[in-house]
């Protein structure tokens, strides 16, 4: 490029699409200019040294619930609140874009506006959206929502019953996830989510473990054994395999899980999973109290070695949080971290703030993943099951400059100063060491924080309108 640049950042291990590289990067008007070593990168008006760290794209989360501060405002108010507050999380711990997920009983389509805007207005980085389809409305929508750049629609197999009530969640029997993945196929980049968690069968499990007396976190893990998410996987992949339809499974949590993709897409079916960093560093005996109540629940060893076997071996192939911003009052239901384990709401806190940290730490720096899988797992993959690729994802020229020094020494202690969200009281993590983590995370070729300091305001940030070739810059 001729001419000068914005931003470069030098000195650095530049993990991109074709391989590691010991160089740079510049970036010119939020778009990433030029690759390669610092003799070849172009003057600019910043320079950062990189001292030798990692530089690497933004991690992506493609799981998120904002709007679940419903329970102290409205959803569209808790919307607004909750792209300010966790999307400061967000790139305090490295992520520079996410998917959020939409629920209300209402339909999707008229509200698109608010939708946009509440991003844009509130949102510390780029954002897109995955609708979850649980009303009859909700899937007659599904092609209006393709047009207005959702291409991604979510169904639980679990809540619809007992678990939430208030959030109306209605059935998701085999007439219609046969009809959601058929329609859906038709759609160019078209995905169908699954919570994949049989129900009636956790809820026999619940009744008996109650009767037992039991009220601990294990008892959560055994009220939805394995076999819960194998049967709705197995079930899934069918399904996905008649309609030659899309299928992602959220949140995998099982070895069984890792085992019935593997025999799915070995046949050539479009099944893929998503794991969570909680799945991979927890196992459900560890003392969490509550706090680790989490939806599908905690599991043993066996299954988190194989979900990091599935990872490498490309069996798993995207990484996400399931970011649940909940108060802590409201999580243990005003009954402390060791309180009645029925009755405290499930899902974990502050997953987009640890989500890189964490993978850092037991992934990177403990051998179990290469930086260049996990980016893979978590920046380049999740771009492009998403239709983001390659404007996210990827440090290539003509990509944003979205873009995060990791330095893999730098450690801290998950603590109530760590995170930065709105509710930075707990998570799975609460009070563990983490190793690896960000030393500046860059936005659009702008530097939002810098040794743990945000440098910019909220706001002016994208709705990324998924098409039938992905997003397009405007
Ligand atoms: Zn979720």
């Amino acid at each position: 490029m001729d001419g000068q640049a914005d931003l470069r950042v030098v000195n650095a291990r530049v993990v991109t699409p074709s391989g590691s590289i010991d160089g740079g990067v510049a970036a010119a008007d939020g778009e990433i200019v030029a690759v390669g070593s610092e003799r070849n990168l172009p003057d600019a008006d910043r320079t950062i040294d990189a001292e030798g760290n990692y530089l690497i794209p933004g991690f992506i989360d493609p799981h998120v619930h904002w709007g679940l501060s419903r329970y102290e405002y409205e959803y569209h108010e808790g919307l607004a609140h909750d792209f300010e507050t966790e999307t400061r999380g967000a790139v305090h711990g490295g992520v520079t874009s996410v998917v959020n997920f939409l629920l209300q009983p209402d339909p999707y389509v008229p509200d698109m506006d608010f939708f946009r805007e509440v991003g844009e207005e509130n949102s510390y980085i780029d954002f897109a959206y995955h609708a979850i389809v649980h009303q009859d409305h909700h899937v007659e929508e599904i092609q209006d929502l393709a047009e207005e750049g959702v291409r991604s629609f979510k169904v639980f197999f679990n809540w619809y019953k007992h678990a939430s009530p208030e959030l109306g969640i209605d059935h998701s029997d085999a007439g219609r996830v046969y009809k959601v993945l058929d329609d859906v196929a038709d759609i160019p980049g078209g995905v169908v989510m699954f919570h994949a968690e049989n129900e009636d069968l956790a809820i026999e499990r619940r009744k008996e473990l109650q009767e037992e007396g039991r009220n601990d976190l294990e008892a959560w893990s055994e009220s939805a054994p394995n076999i819960c998410e194998a049967m709705q996987i197995e079930q899934i992949g069918r399904l996905t395999e008649f309609t030659d339809s899309r299928a992602y499974i959220v949140h995998m949590s099982t070895g069984e899980g890792v085992d019935i993709c593997e025999r799915f897409q070995e046949k050539g079916v479009n099944l893929h999973a998503e794991t969570l960093p909680a799945f991979l560093a927890h196992t459900k005996d560890k003392d969490l109290g509550n706090w680790g109540k989490i939806s599908p629940p905690l599991r043993g060893e066996e299954s988190k070695k194989r979900l990091w076997e599935g990872l490498r071996n490309g069996t798993v192939e995207y990484l996400g949080t399931d970011h649940c911003p909940h108060k802590i009052e409201f999580k243990e239901k005003d009954t402390g971290k060791y309180g009645d384990v029925w009755d405290a709401i499930p899902g974990d806190n502050n997953g987009i703030e640890y989500f890189l940290p964490v993978m850092m730490s037991e992934g990177v720096n403990k051998n179990r993943l290469s930086m260049e899988r996990l980016v893979e797992v978590a920046c380049e993959n999740n771009a492009k099951r998403w239709g983001l690729y390659p404007r996210k994802g990827a440090l290539a020229e003509g990509s944003d400059a979205d873009m995060v020094i990791v330095d893999l020494d730098k450690s801290r202690v998950v603590d109530d100063d760590f995170y930065h969200t709105m509710e930075p009281g707990y998570s799975t993590f609460h009070g563990e060491e983490l190793t690896g983590l960000p030393t500046h995370t860059i936005v659009g070729g702008e530097v939002v924080v810098e040794d743990d300091e945000l440098q910019v305001d909220k706001g002016g940030r994208s709705y990324l309108a998924r098409g039938p070739e992905g997003v397009v810059r405007e």
